[in-house]
């Protein structure tokens, strides 16, 4: 399961900012865009975290939504991730990506 080796390497990463110590929630930042499966993703935390220094930890999940530039409107809109990359508005075709593909440990709360 590509979410489990994900969460691990986070695991990994939360270990090495505080070593030793009791992770109580780990905030994370996740695009729409990014590849993961959220739904997926918190099944799969409450199997990464088994006999780790975050067994107790909750995952706290904030999800970004794909956002693209628009030159016609000027602005930033929200797409949904299966669209293909034009404006939702006006039909214009933009690959110019504004967020969605955040995959990031935010912060981590420790005892
Ligand atoms: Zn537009």
């Amino acid at each position: 399961m590509h979410e489990l080796s994900l969460l691990r390497g986070v695991i990994d990463a939360v270990n090495e900012s505080v070593p030793g110590r009791n992770v109580l929630a780990v905030g994370m930042k996740v695009g729409t865009r990014s590849g993961v499966d959220v739904y997926a993703l918190r099944q799969a935390w409450d199997l990464a975290r088994v006999d780790t220094t975050c067994a107790q930890a909750r995952l706290d999940l904030d999800i970004i939504p794909a956002a693209v530039w628009c030159p016609q409107c000027e602005d930033t809109v929200e797409i949904d991730e299966y669209f293909a990359l034009r404006c939702p508005k006006c039909d214009t075709p933009t690959a110019d990506l504004r967020g969605g593909d955040e995959f990031q440990v935010t912060w981590v709360d420790v005892e």
